[in-house]
């Protein structure tokens, strides 16, 4: 595509540039806290968690003072700029059920109900969302997903929601998307779509109206804990309860850290194309997903590989290894020369065939003297081959640590005394 071509860059998500442009979506204005205040709550964060959280206290006990502090504008994060798709889980209720039993199962009623719920109170809130409860529609793309469909009902129909399912045809898929990859498919009718932004805007000005005092540009600095203290650059809020609808920003909070796995997904937006939906047929409004893209998003898959093709070859994404029988201080105190690496970071692939991966160490290395911590150094940079690393194995630690690097994986391995590791300079911090 020609550079002139591009689309400008947006400052927000296209979603919110949509909304914020109608003045039932952008305003009233909600300026930044100046000064303290007390309430019954204070909700952190004006996405969808701490609206909806905000709604349904105000349903309860319409008296209640809530106050709703947000950093940037409600809406302004993830809520504002998803894929819009509202659905009730179901592909996940296999897993749920096994590891949670009716809890998992009620999980999914909650988000099923959820469906009817956001398009009814849109409707009863006069905000027009866009939503559309069209129902998806899973294609196969390849000989090898044909037989994913069947099992995808037969999965269903084993926990009790076939009858959302219908198998079709290629020819009835082609007559809803009409795509030359398409083969067979299968519809689910029970999901909806709405236009992430409106809702997320429409909601702000509910809350509004309800008498939610909502502070924007408001980022909360700290949060007193024994006593519910909010506080902002402009002043603080002191109340009874505090919400925390923080989403991926809670990663930031010391307590909360190790037990939150942040993730990212993207989503890509095309520029309207009325025409071409027209000719592939593609009017129902229906997501459409084919089975591959259903993988790559982790549907189905036992999480220990890329799906194919992926640039990085076999990748092990859920990397468990066998603990050994040593002790840290142990290897430590085995040790007469050489570096405690508490962590990798900034890892990438430089040879997938050899494994080799550079990247640098990081949250503290230390110099090992006579078998005991001597003093702290910078970090490093290295560039290593992981076989190689790992037959110089010389012992291995009893205990084992969940270690996550990228969004979408994790490792649980144990330390590691290693006889030589390829260091290749020292970084600046
Ligand atoms: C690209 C993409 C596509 C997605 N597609 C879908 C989809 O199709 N369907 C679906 O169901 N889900 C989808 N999701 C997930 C969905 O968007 C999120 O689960 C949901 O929006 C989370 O809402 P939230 O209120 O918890 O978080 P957020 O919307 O992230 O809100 C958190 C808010 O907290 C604020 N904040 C952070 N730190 C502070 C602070 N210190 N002080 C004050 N405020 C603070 C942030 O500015 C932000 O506005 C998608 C997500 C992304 C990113």
């Amino acid at each position: 595509m020609p550079a002139d071509e591009l689309p400008r860059p947006a400052d927000r998500s296209w979603w919110l540039e949509e909304a914020l442009a109608l003045p039932e979506f952008a305003g009233p204005e909600a300026p930044a806290l100046q000064g303290d205040t007390s309430a019954d709550v204070v909700i952190l964060g004006g996405g969808y968690t701490g609206m909806w959280t905000a709604w349904f206290l105000k349903e309860a006990e319409p008296d209640l003072d809530v106050v709703l502090l947000e950093q940037d504008i409600c809406g302004g994060g993830p809520s504002g700029r998803n894929g819009g798709f509202l659905n009730g889980m179901y592909e996940d209720l296999g897993m749920l059920l096994e590891r949670f039993g009716p809890e998992g199962r009620r999980t999914v009623e909650a988000a099923a109900r959820s469906i009817e719920e956001i398009g009814a109170w849109c409707e009863a809130n006069g905000v027009d969302a866009h939503y559309g409860l069209h129902g998806d529609l899973a294609i196969s793309t390849a000989p090898a997903f044909d037989r994913q469909i069947a099992e995808m009902i037969e999965e269903a129909e084993a926990n009790g929601v076939g009858h959302l399912y219908r198998e079709l045809s290629a020819e009835e898929v082609r007559e809803r998307f009409d795509s030359p990859v398409a083969r067979i498919g299968a519809t689910m009718s029970h999901t909806a779509g709405v236009q992430p932004a409106r809702l997320a805007r429409g909601l702000r000005r509910a809350l509004i109206e309800r008498g939610v005092r909502i502070f924007e540009q408001t980022p909360v600095t700290r949060l007193g804990v024994r006593t519910a203290i909010a506080e902002t650059p402009g002043g603080t809020v002191r109340a009874g309860h505090a919400v925390l609808g923080l989403n991926a920003w809670s990663g930031a909070i010391a307590p909360l850290r190790r037990s939150l796995m942040v993730r990212g997904t993207y989503i890509v937006a095309s520029a309207p194309a009325p025409e071409r939906l027209e000719q592939m047929r593609w009017t129902g409004g229906e997501g459409v997903y084919d089975l591959r893209t259903a993988k790559q998003a982790g549907k189905a898959t036992t999480g220990h590989a890329l799906p194919p093709p992926n640039p990085e070859g076999p990748f092990p994404l859920n990397l468990f290894m066998e603990p050994g029988k040593a002790t840290l201080e142990e290897m430590i105190a085995s040790t007469e020369r050489g570096l405690l690496v508490t962590r990798f970071h900034y890892s990438n692939i430089v040879h997938p065939v050899e494994s080799t991966i550079t990247g640098m160490t990081r949250d503290g290395t230390f110099w090992i003297e006579g078998g005991e911590v001597a003093y702290p150094v910078k970090n490093f940079r290295f560039t290593q081959s992981i076989i190689e690393a790992l037959t110089n194995t010389e012992s291995i630690g009893r205990d084992t640590e969940l270690a996550s690097e990228f969004f979408f994986s994790a490792s649980r391995v144990p330390a590691l005394k290693i006889a030589s590791f390829k260091f290749s300079g020292r970084s600046d911090h």
